[in-house]
C-alpha cells in the first residue's frame, strides 16, 4: 500500500514501523503542533496511506493537495491501480462494469450462497454469476439493502436476518471541522489531505465524566477550502465569508473524529412496497444522535477552539455535529442473536457468504476506518483460501 510514518504514543509494543518514513510537516502542521504541546497533548506524523518516497514503482506525494480527486502519479494507495490492475493483468479476473447487483440466491438448504443476479446499467440487462464464494463490499448502506431485499423461504426476512441483526447498530464517527485564522502564511492549500500531523491523547477521555470514548485530533490542508464554507463557516454569507475564504492560507484546519455509539435502533431497512428503477426495494435510513456523541462532540468542539488558540489564531470557527464514516450494520460477533457475521465477516448461517468494509466494526474508536478494513479483508481472504482448499474445513481457531 505504501504506508509512511513513524513510531507514535500510541503504538502498541512491537507495532512494526511503517515501510516509508513521514511525509514532513507542513506549516499549519507545524502551528498546530505547537498549539498541541501548549496544551500539554503529544503528536506525531499521521500514519497514511501515501508514499512520502517512491515505493513498489508509484510516485513520491508531491503535495499538491488535490488528494480528493483521486492522485494523478499514485502516491495515493488506490484500490483500482494497487489491487485491480494488477489482478487483472493475472487473466484470472473479469472485471463487469456499470452493473448493479439486485439479488443474491441461496441453495434449497439456505446456507449457501450460490448467485448474484446483476443488471446493466446502459442495456439493462439482467444476468447472473454463480460463485463458490460470494463477498459483499458494497459498502454500510448497500450491503444490508441488499441481504433484505433477497428473500427466499429459507431466508423469508431476508438472508442471515433470522434474528433481525441485519442493517442494525448503525453508528459513524460524530465529527467537528475547525479552522483557525492566524496572521502567518500557512500555504495551507499545500500538502496531502488527511492527517499531516496528528494527537490521538484525546481519544481515551480522561478530562470529563459525562462520556465515554474519545475523539482523535487531525490536521487537513490541500485543495479542501469548500468544507470549510460547508461546515464551519456555513452561519456566514456575503463578505463576511468572503473575507473569511480569502484567509484560508493563513488558517489552521483539524478535524475530530469522534467515538460514535452503536445505536440497536439506528439501522438500514428497506420499504417492501416502494421499489427503485431497477425492482429493488428502496433503503429506509433511521439515525439518531446517541446523547454520549453530543456530549463528547462538545468537548472536541472546545478542544479544538484551544488548541488553535494555543496556536496562535485570532480567530476562529467549529463545525455543528455531522457524520463521517459509516460503520456498524452488519457487524461481527460470535452471537448470531447479537451481530450479523461471525469474526471473520461471513454472514451468519451462510457458510460461503462474506462481506468487507466498515459495517462489520461493532465499534469504530476515533480515527479513520480504511486501513482497519484492509487488515480484516486480508483476514477473511485467508480464510477463504483455506475454505477453498479444503471445503469441509471450518475450524476457526486455525486461521487466526
Ligand atoms: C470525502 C471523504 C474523505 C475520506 N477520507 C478518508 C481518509 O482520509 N481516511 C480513511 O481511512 N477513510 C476516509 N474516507 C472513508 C473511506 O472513503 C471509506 O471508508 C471507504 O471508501 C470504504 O470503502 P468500501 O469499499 O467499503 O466502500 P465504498 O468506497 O463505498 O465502495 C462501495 C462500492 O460498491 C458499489 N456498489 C454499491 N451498491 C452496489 C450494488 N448493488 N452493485 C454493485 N456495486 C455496488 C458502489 O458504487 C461503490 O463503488 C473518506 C470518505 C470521504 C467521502
Ligand atoms: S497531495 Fe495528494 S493528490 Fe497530490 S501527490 Fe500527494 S497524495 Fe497525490
Amino acid at each position: 500500500m505504501g504506508v509512511s510514518g513513524s513510531a507514535t504514543w500510541w503504538d502498541e509494543l512491537a507495532t512494526p514501523l511503517p515501510p516509508n518514513p513521514p511525509i514532513p510537516l507542513y506549516p499549519a502542521s507545524r502551528a498546530i503542533q505547537r498549539g498541541f504541546d501548549q496544551l500539554g497533548l503529544r503528536s506525531s506524523p499521521g500514519r497514511l496511506a501515501t508514499n512520502s518516497q517512491t515505493y513498489q514503482g508509484r510516485s513520491a506525494c508531491l503535495n499538491c493537495g488535490y488528494c480528493r480527486s483521486g492522485c494523478r502519479v499514485d502516491a495515493k494507495y488506490q484500490a483500482d491501480e494497487v489491487l485491480i490492475k494488477p489482478a487483472l493483468a493475472t487473466g484470472r479476473l473479469e472485471l463487469v462494469t456499470r452493473s448493479v447487483v439486485t439479488r443474491i440466491d441461496t441453495d434449497r438448504s439456505g446456507t449457501e450462497a450460490r448467485s448474484v443476479s446483476y443488471t446493466n446499467l446502459d442495456t439493462g440487462r439482467e444476468s447472473s454469476a454463480r460463485a463458490r464464494f460470494i463477498i459483499l463490499c458494497n459498502n454500510p448502506f448497500e450491503i444490508p439493502r441488499l441481504l433484505l431485499a433477497s428473500t427466499s423461504r429459507r431466508h423469508p426476512n431476508g438472508i442471515g436476518n433470522h434474528y433481525d441483526q441485519i442493517g442494525r447498530n448503525f453508528y459513524s464517527h460524530a465529527t467537528c471541522l475547525g479552522m483557525g485564522i492566524s496572521n502567518d502564511d500557512h500555504r495551507t492549500y499545500v500538502g496531502h489531505s488527511m492527517c499531516n500531523v496528528m494527537s490521538l491523547d484525546t481519544c481515551v477521555n480522561r478530562e470529563r465524566k459525562d462520556y465515554v470514548g474519545g475523539f482523535s485530533m487531525l490536521s487537513l490542508n490541500g485543495a479542501g477550502a469548500g468544507s470549510l464554507a460547508a461546515f464551519p463557516l456555513h452561519k456566514l454569507h456575503g463578505i463576511d465569508l468572503q473575507q473569511r475564504m480569502a484567509q484560508y492560507n493563513n488558517s489552521m484546519v483539524l478535524i475530530t473524529f469522534i467515538d460514535g455509539m452503536p445505536v440497536y435502533d439506528n439501522r438500514i431497512g428497506i420499504n417492501r412496497k416502494k421499489t427503485d428503477a431497477l425492482g429493488m426495494p428502496v433503503p429506509t435510513i433511521h439515525y439518531d444522535w446517541h446523547e454520549n456523541d453530543r456530549r463528547a462532540f462538545a468537548h472536541a468542539r472546545e478542544k479544538i477552539g484551544q488548541v488553535f488558540e494555543a496556536a496562535g489564531a485570532y480567530e476562529s470557527f467549529t463545525s455543528e455535529i455531522f457524520e463521517s464514516h459509516p460503520m456498524g450494520t452488519m457487524r461481527m460477533g460470535n452471537n448470531p442473536k447479537t451481530s450479523a457475521t461471525d469474526r471473520f465477516c461471513r454472514v451468519h448461517g451462510v457458510h460461503n457468504l462474506y462481506v468487507a468494509g466498515g459495517c462489520l466494526y461493532p465499534t469504530g474508536s476515533s480515527v479513520n476506518p480504511t486501513l482497519t478494513m484492509h487488515a480484516l479483508a486480508l483476514r477473511s481472504a485467508r480464510k477463504i483460501i483455506k475454505q477453498w482448499r479444503n471445503p469441509f474445513f471450518d475450524s476457526l481457531a486455525e486461521v487466526e
